[in-house]
């Protein structure tokens, strides 16, 4: 039997018991996120979003969905199971959005110590306690139920989740050889999409994290009106590609092949003005 709690208006909690020890870290962490995000991002708190601890995807999708995707989930369960399962063991947690409702599952801490960290430990900056870790994942995927319903490219999605991470923790969450990884990377292609990512090999997967993450530090220190301009209203990944490269003046054709190396070349020349840091 579930049980729930509510840390704040807008939040609910289901859990099970033995998970207390996890939603008291879910609990510590929504206060401040929710802050962050009104701070760095002008992002609204949520106001109908469901956090569920989970034990199996599928067991989590079939609790957080609505009534009609529940039964076709179930139907569909053998099936959903094949391809949730490559996933399964890469993310501590992720967010998904029904309608106007998100909804984040995340593993209680003994499952959450099980995730695979080969992507993780490849491009983070320090290890965190695992307690540290569980709230600063809580943070990334509360960043991604507010803004849900723009439906962002995977890029800026994870880069804001990311860079709230390190207003967080007080310290940026990724190492600065990262920015290496995103320079170096080839082929120079477009983003990949969240449904392709899984399937990528580990060292693309990092590649699109670190990318995710330096490119958008560098628009929020240099071009912080573009990303305003972008989470102010649903736009289409075209037209925010677009606009991007217009502000960058570079030829919409070879946007992805030469963005690295602008991001790249503009943070190792000015650090400090692109820091994200913030002090309460
Ligand atoms: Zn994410």
């Amino acid at each position: 039997m579930l049980r729930i709690e509510q840390p704040i208006d807008g939040i609910r909690i289901h859990y099970c018991p033995g998970d207390e020890n996890t939603v008291a870290l879910l609990t510590a962490a929504c206060q401040r996120t929710l802050w962050l995000t009104t701070e760095l991002w002008r992002l609204s708190p949520p106001t109908d979003c469901r956090v569920y601890t989970m034990r199996s995807a599928l067991g989590y999708l079939l609790r957080s969905a609505p009534w009609p995707q529940k039964t076709i989930i179930a139907v569909l369960s053998p099936l959903v199971w094949v391809m949730l399962r490559r996933s399964w063991h890469l993310f501590p947690a992720w967010t998904q959005r029904y309608r106007d409702r998100p909804t984040i599952g995340i593993k209680p801490r003994g499952l959450f110590e099980k995730t695979d960290r080969h992507v993780s430990l490849m491009i983070l900056n320090q290890e965190e306690s695992i307690d540290r870790r569980i709230e600063s994942t809580f943070c990334h995927e509360l960043v991604h139920a507010q803004s849900a319903h723009l439906k962002l490219p995977m890029w800026l999605d994870e880069g804001i989740a990311m860079l709230t991470q390190d207003a967080y923790l007080g310290h940026p969450l990724l190492r600065p050889e990262s920015l290496q990884l995103v320079q170096d990377h080839k082929p120079k292609r477009p983003p990949v999409s969240y449904r392709k990512l899984p399937g990528q090999p580990k060292g693309d997967i990092a590649y699109h994290y670190a990318r995710a993450y330096w490119l958008t530090r560098f628009l929020n220190g240099r071009h912080p009106h573009v990303l305003r301009e972008i989470l102010s209203r649903r736009m289409r990944h075209g037209s925010i590609d677009r606009l991007v490269a217009r502000e960058l003046g570079v030829p919409r054709r070879k946007q992805w092949q030469e963005i690295d190396g602008l991001a790249v070349q503009s943070l190792t020349e000015s650090r400090p003005e692109v820091s994200t840091e913030h002090r309460t």
